[in-house]
């Protein structure tokens, strides 16, 4: 999110300083794993798609800059029961805002998608715009663009204290303190030093994604031939996984419902290679759902979620600081929304306002009426 702001406050002329305090990408947060789904037909609320259709133009207009491939409309298959809220969220948001979409019944799977094995009272939607975006890419094309619009980037440069008063903000490093007309914080899993302030607490998880080569015919899981897949296996949770990118040997799964919550001062826990049962739970849906996808486990790693008490992202104008901008409590399904949510900051950061429909995103919904603090509980 911040790499994106940057490259947006660049090109449109404000002088800019991005601040990490790691590396450019790096495996410490929430953003590595070499893919992130993206998806139009958003069953989590029809209020995001707006978001979603910019987004899209927005990774379109960085990918003819960009020296690598960003992103790849491979379609996406979403499984799942149609009284669970996968399929039928899906279809809501895609009838609501006429998006391409193909119904699925359950026959239909088994004729149209033969690489999936799924019980008889499964139904199914077929997304032909879905697929995925490489998170590091994005990460870096973002960022090299706003450097050669004459951002400047500080990695490895952690921010130890933020101020900010009526005439501007202050953020204190160790090489000394930088002074700005405006701030925009998106922390990822270090966001609640920000938010704990306001009386909201994110919860931050260990989420697993593993490699697996397939047993036979590799071809048959090639992007031109496999779609990425969201299947509702845990309602209203599941698993989704991506075809074998272009270079890589295995194809990827994750399970999309938030992990063992790890306190902030030790997230180096959370980033703890997988255990043996945790793979094996990944394997084991692959092998259910995907027939002779699981066979020798190829890579794998841990990775961060940011999770809100109603799985909604936060963003818009810090409550107390007009001069400050917050982003964060992504929910693990932030990443395909980078592209538009670094135009919103850059919005929100030079004209206090933005076009596009974020109200049901601000923070204020979290906030009991009578305290003007966080109640962790969404009205
Ligand atoms: C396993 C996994 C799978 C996912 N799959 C998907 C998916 O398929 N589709 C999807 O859309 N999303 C997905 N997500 C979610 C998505 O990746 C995140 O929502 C997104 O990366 C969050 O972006 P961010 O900028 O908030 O956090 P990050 O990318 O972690 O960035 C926050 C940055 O802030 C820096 N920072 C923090 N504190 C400081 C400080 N004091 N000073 C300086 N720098 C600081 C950190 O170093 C970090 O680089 C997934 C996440 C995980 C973990």
């Amino acid at each position: 999110m911040g790499s994106a702001a940057c490259y947006h406050l660049a090109k449109r002329g404000f002088k800019v300083l991005g601040l990490d305090q790691f590396e450019i990408p790096h495996n410490q947060g929430s953003h590595h794993g070499k893919s992130r789904m993206i998806r139009k037909a958003y069953y989590e609320h029809p209020d995001y798609v707006p978001l979603l259709i910019r987004a899209y133009e927005l990774w379109d207009e960085l990918q003819k800059k960009a020296s690598e491939p960003v992103i790849n409309r491979t379609g996406a298959l979403y499984l799942g029961r149609a009284k669970d809220s996968v399929v039928t969220g899906s279809l809501k948001s895609a009838k609501q805002h006429q998006l391409a979409h193909r119904f699925l019944n359950n026959p239909e799977i088994k004729e149209q998608f033969t690489a999936f094995s799924v019980p008889d009272s499964f139904v199914g939607l077929f997304e032909p715009d879905g697929g995925y975006v490489r998170p590091e890419q994005g990460i870096v094309e973002h960022a090299w663009q706003a450097s050669s619009a004459g951002a400047k980037i500080l990695t490895n440069t952690p921010a130890q204290a933020w101020k900010a008063n009526p005439q501007g903000v202050e953020v204190k490093t160790a090489e000394g303190t930088l002074y700005a007309k405006q701030l925009i914080i998106s922390a990822g899993a270090w966001m609640n030093t920000v938010l704990n302030d306001l009386g909201i607490e994110l919860t931050v998880t260990r989420q697993v994604q593993a490699w697996f080569e397939p047993e036979t015919n590799p071809e048959k899981f090639s992007p031109e031939n496999f779609p990425c897949w969201f299947i509702e296996t845990d309602p209203p949770y599941g698993h989704y996984g991506f075809p074998i990118l272009p270079g890589q040997k295995g194809l990827k799964i994750a399970g999309h419902k938030p992990g063992i919550p790890i306190p902030i001062d030790k997230i180096g826990k959370a980033l703890e290679p997988p255990t043996q049962s945790e793979l094996d739970a990944l394997r084991d849906v692959l092998a259910q759902y995907i027939p002779n996808s699981a066979g020798a486990l190829l890579k794998s790693c841990t990775c961060l979620y940011t999770n809100t008490p109603d799985q909604h992202f936060i963003l818009g104008k810090h409550p107390e600081h007009n001069r400050v901008t917050i982003a964060g409590g992504f929910s693990g399904h932030g990443y395909k929304f980078a592209s538009v949510i670094g135009e919103i900051l850059a919005d929100l950061a030079t004209n206090g306002s933005t076009r596009h429909p974020i109200e049901f995103l601000g923070i204020e919904r979290f906030f009991d009426d009578a305290s003007g603090k966080g109640s962790q509980h969404a009205h």
